[in-house]
């Protein structure tokens, strides 16, 4: 056993004389286990580390027992390796310590996969703490186990605080039926997540939008035990994104609705009050003689006005009609008739007297009217293009004798006149 055994084993006296040595040894150094024999430490190691080894064997002789140590050592071959030992006091017949028995195991590879786990674990420590995205893991229940320091950074509370708590807390009520069902039913099944988007909350209380991707944790055999993901901050973006819909959707100056959404919103309108046999009436509006305001304020004042108006029209309509500005001073209101031109009349109506009241524009009063022209979906046309040129021929008529008015296309003179404004 001895001869054979897979450690390097040998017995050395006080004086570094070796005793005994196996084959493991003998042959890290060239030789058999009898050439061993008889040698003296200095003959393998260098003199400052023969000497020292003599010095601690002397001092484990005079008190016996056994010592454990790691020790790295040049091989003949120029190679440094590493080795546990495990070094034993013998006794000789006359319970003397005579000798240590030293028996070592390479421990090179052990210890240079040590060395690689704790270079990569420092590397991926470094990652995750300067991260500007959130790594975090979860249990099988949905605590937070882990969160990187970014959440710190990005949603204000001390990582302290959020450890230990369910995720669900700090996501948005909006969301917590679809992260519950990815969580649920993706992640703890196996699924992972690609880019969820959802709000989470800020320690001022205020709600950020997050999108995260997330893979179910899974110990040594592959039970999924919990999950580790990874959440990015997507406010801007969403902001921007939002931003831009609504560019694209709503007049700039006023933020009513343009004429893509005025479009969009008639169709659905449209659909709707067939199927109920219902009407729609669409009304323009064009303010009288609005330049002046330009003329003798400015321009600047002007788009106050237009503001303050849009404000106030608004105030007046119900919720499920739409208000959208299409020009300068130029406005189409779409809203849903119950009744044969009553609900138009009426809103027509509530809109010239609400223009009685003056504005109040940097300090001046300002006094406006506008004039109204209002086409009927379906009698005077099925599609909106149709119903805005007619309603615009009834303006047109309203701007006429006088303005201050309202004309439904219908009227006697405005039919017959046919579609005044596009002839000009
Ligand atoms: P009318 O009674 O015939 O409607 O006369 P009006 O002065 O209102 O003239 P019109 O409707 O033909 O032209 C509208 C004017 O509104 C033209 C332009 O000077 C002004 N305008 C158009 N867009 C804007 C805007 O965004 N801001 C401001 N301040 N003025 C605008
Ligand atoms: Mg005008």
């Amino acid at each position: 056993m001895f001869e054979n055994s897979g450690p390097a084993i040998t017995i050395i006296d006080e004086n570094g004389r070796y005793l005994m040595a196996n084959k493991k040894v003998a042959a890290s150094y060239g030789k058999t286990p009898e050439e061993f024999v008889g040698r003296s430490i200095y003959d393998f190691v260098p003199k400052e580390m023969a000497e020292r080894y003599i010095k601690s064997n002397r001092r484990l002789l005079a008190r016996g027992g056994q010592r454990e140590y790691e020790d790295t050592l040049k091989l003949p071959t120029g190679e440094e390796r590493s080795f546990l030992f495990l070094d034993i006091c013998l006794k000789d017949d006359d319970g003397r310590y005579f000798a240590i028995q030293s028996s070592g195991i390479d421990i090179t590879e052990r210890k240079q996969a040590e060395q690689a786990l704790r270079l990569s674990e420092e590397k991926f420590r470094l990652l995750i703490e300067n991260s500007y995205d959130i790594i975090y893991t979860l249990s099988l229940d949905g605590i937070l186990t882990f969160v990187s320091p970014a959440w710190t950074v990005l949603l204000g509370h001390p990582v302290n605080q959020v450890v230990g708590q369910p995720l669900l807390t700090f996501i948005h009520p909006d969301e917590v039926a679809t992260c519950m069902t990815a969580l649920g039913e993706g992640l703890i099944a196996g699924q992972p997540v690609k880019d969820f988007e959802y709000r989470a909350c800020h320690m001022d209380g205020s709600w950020r939008w997050h999108t995260t991707s997330a893979v179910p944790l899974r110990d040594e055999v592959g039970t999924i035990i919990g999950v580790e993901g990874i959440s990015r901050d997507i406010t801007e973006r969403k902001r921007m994104e939002q931003k831009l819909e609504e560019t694209a959707t709503h007049d700039f100056l006023t933020g009513l609705p343009n004429r893509v959404l005025l479009l969009d919103r008639f169709t659905i309108a449209a659909a709707l009050a067939h199927r109920n046999k219902a009407r729609i009436a669409v009304m323009s509006l064009d303010l009288d003689k609005f330049k002046s305001v330009n003329d003798t304020l400015g321009h600047g004042a002007g788009d106050q006005v237009l503001k303050v108006i849009s404000t106030r029209l608004t105030g007046l309509i119900r919720a499920s009609d739409t208000l959208a500005r299409v020009g300068g001073d130029e406005f189409i209101l779409m809203m849903m008739e119950t009744d044969h031109m009553g609900d138009a009349t009426a809103i027509a109506q509530k809109i010239l007297v609400s223009f009685k009241e003056p504005l109040l524009i940097d300090g001046h009063q300002v006094q406006l009217a506008t004039s109204i022209g209002i086409a009927i979906y379906p009698e005077d046309g099925q599609d909106l293009e149709t119903l805005t040129k007619k309603s615009d021929s009834a303006l047109y008529y309203s701007k006429g004798p006088g303005r201050n008015q309202f004309k439904f296309f219908n009227d006697g003179d405005v039919r017959m006149g046919g579609d005044h404004r596009s002839g000009n």
